[in-house]
């Protein structure tokens, strides 16, 4: 037993669907703009950019369920829904054709977001952290294991609120698909079981007010629904 002088934290975890196990979470990689209807709407050219990542910490991610309070410094929190990529198996240098077998599961999840201390980031060369980093900035479904999913390719990703669509896209828009995606995490860093990679969002992010119901899903996956609570 080591002497910690303080206690050490729990490995922040998902559920996993149907059973009483968890996941640990290690990291969370996030992908930046990976379909190009979103790509376009935030004023970039899709085509000529190759990937590019942030983090959130790993107790970002919370179970979207229930009421999640509206963030502190924002009058803009935004919306993303995504994939959310769970790894099973460290890998340095994935090869994209090896990529998939680094996958333990799946959920589906979202890139809450403060989108004006974004923009006042990018206007000023800062860091997006202080944007995408925040408490329960991840909210994610439960996962399940590749072993009842599979590898999902293409279907549904939307999300509404209130009833009313806000987002529709198809994880077969990807620009750099998943394989391709922990491939190009894999060259910078060494993935590690217990990563997670949000992978991008499709067109039509927008705000969230206080009272606002959320419900996401990835059809063929797994839906969320969760409330946004008082500051
Ligand atoms: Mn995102």
């Amino acid at each position: 037993m080591s002497d910690f002088v303080i206690a050490p934290v729990t490995a922040p975890s998902l559920a996993v669907e149907g059973t009483s196990s968890r996941f640990p979470i290690r990291r969370v990689f996030c992908v930046g703009r990976n379909y190009s209807d979103h790509a376009r709407e935030m004023g970039h050219d899709p085509d000529r950019e190759p990937p590019f990542f942030f983090m959130k910490p790993a107790d970002a991610v919370v179970p979207a369920e229930g009421t999640l309070a509206y963030p502190a410094l924002t009058e803009d929190l935004h919306h993303e829904i995504e994939l959310v990529v769970a790894i099973g198996k460290d890998g340095v240098d994935i090869a994209p054709e090896d990529a998939l077998s680094h996958v333990w599961g799946y959920a589906v999840g979202a890139d809450l977001t403060r989108r004006d201390i974004q923009a006042q980031a990018k206007k000023m060369g800062r860091p997006w952290d202080w944007a995408k980093g925040f408490d329960e900035s991840g909210p994610s479904s439960p996962l399940k294991p590749v072993s009842s999913v599979g590898h999902p390719e293409k279907g549904a990703i939307w999300l509404q609120v209130n009833g009313v669509e806000r987002q529709r896209g198809d994880l077969s828009d990807q620009i750099w698909p998943v394989k391709d995606v922990i491939s190009y995490i894999s060259q910078s860093v060494k993935l590690k079981a217990g990563d997670l990679i949000f992978t991008g969002t499709p067109a039509g992010v927008g705000a969230l007010h206080v009272g606002d119901v959320v419900h996401g899903g990835i059809d063929g996956l797994n839906e969320f629904t969760f409330t946004v609570g008082a500051r």
